[in-house]
């Protein structure tokens, strides 16, 4: 199917050497996509790893933009990178999720944006904080920034619950975001989400499927050699591989299909309303009792009991546990809030 209207940027997570960059920028070419990406500056977690290239690569990706006609764009992360890269002539600049993730470092940076033209990529920030992800793009629009796209790049999975995933999709985020600003595009970053290349596509597949309007993949001519994120970059051999094997879906005449489901659906959904507010009704009633006898509201014990019941439950229906796991939290704070409220 057709690509046409999708937003593709590919390129190395960052910039390690003339040669690096001109290599994959070429092998990119064929691929038509609307940016060349690659780091300059890298907010790296240790000091001790590869802070990335700096200034000195700028003229390397110049080189890119005028030998292989790609727009270019990188992490801007400072008010001197804003300054360096808009003087160099930077089609798209992007704010990576570390600097999302702070207001003042977002303000700084809009001031210094202020009058650009090109294309401002805005990371979701690492938590799941969507306030701030829709803060960010919204100072870039108070500063008259027009060509805005935001990138999910999934969430830091809790050290508690490791997950395959170097980043949790969290998909609930983009879908969040997309019913907030509705005109918005939204691409996905599934090389930061999947951490190892072969998962990259699945991930990709996933964010088309949902109907998001594209990717932004790490792509290196040498990823066993890379300086940063070597598991998860692909050859630009496997990006044409991806770009070729990806489903794309279309709004079409098909709703008519939908309506008898979707009644169901909401027939379903009224009557879980009405058990959910039976539910709130008893666990108010125990509340009082609790109450009157002075026991603690929370009871450890009882709750890891209805949790592991629940799972169990839920097996016999193909429910998987996690998704179980987070309705009950709800069920239960909610019943938690109610007993806390009548005291
Ligand atoms: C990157 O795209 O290279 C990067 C560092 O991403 P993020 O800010 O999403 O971690
Ligand atoms: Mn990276």
């Amino acid at each position: 199917m057709s690509q046409t209207n999708y937003i593709f940027i590919a390129g190395p997570c960052a910039a390690e050497s003339e040669q690096q960059v001109l290599a994959t920028a070429q092998a990119l070419q064929s691929c038509r996509i609307d940016f060349f990406r690659a780091g300059l500056w890298k907010p790296r977690t240790s000091p001790h790893s590869f802070q990335g290239v700096g200034e000195k690569g700028i003229k390397w990706l110049i080189k890119a933009k005028e030998q292989y006609g790609l727009k270019i764009c990188t992490e801007v992360a400072t008010p001197e990178h804003v300054m360096q890269c808009r003087n160099a002539g930077f089609d798209a600049l992007w704010i990576g999720a570390r600097t999302v993730s702070d207001p003042f470092a977002v303000q700084t940076l809009c001031e210094y944006l202020m009058g650009y033209d090109g294309t401002v990529l805005v990371k979701n920030p690492i938590s799941d904080d969507i306030d701030l992800w829709q803060g960010a793009i919204q100072r870039l629009q108070m500063v008259g920034i027009k060509k805005i796209i935001a990138v999910h790049r999934g969430v830091k999975p809790s050290a508690y619950h490791p997950t395959e995933f170097r980043n949790n999709p969290t998909w609930a985020m983009p879908i969040e975001l997309r019913r907030r600003l509705p005109d918005m595009p939204i691409i996905t970053d599934p090389s930061h989400i999947a951490g190892k290349a072969d998962l990259v596509q699945s991930v990709a597949q996933q964010a088309m499927s949902l109907g998001l309007d594209g990717l932004m993949v790490e792509v290196h001519c040498d990823p066993l050699h890379a300086k940063s994120d070597s598991a998860q970059q692909l050859t630009p051999a496997l990006f044409a591989d991806l770009l070729q094997n990806l489903n794309y879906r279309h709004q079409s005449q098909h709703e008519q299909e939908l309506l008898q489901l979707r009644e169901q659906i909401d027939n379903i959904d009224n009557q879980l309303w009405q058990l959910i507010a039976q539910r709130l009704d008893v666990s108010e009633q125990i509340g009082k009792i609790k109450q009157e006898h002075d026991m603690p509201i929370f009871q450890p014990a009882r709750y890891e009991h209805i949790l592991q019941q629940r799972i169990t439950w839920a097996k016999q229906h193909n429910i998987d546990q996690q998704t179980v796991k987070d309705i009950m939290q709800i069920l239960h704070d909610a019943s938690i809030q109610k007993q806390l409220q009548k005291i």
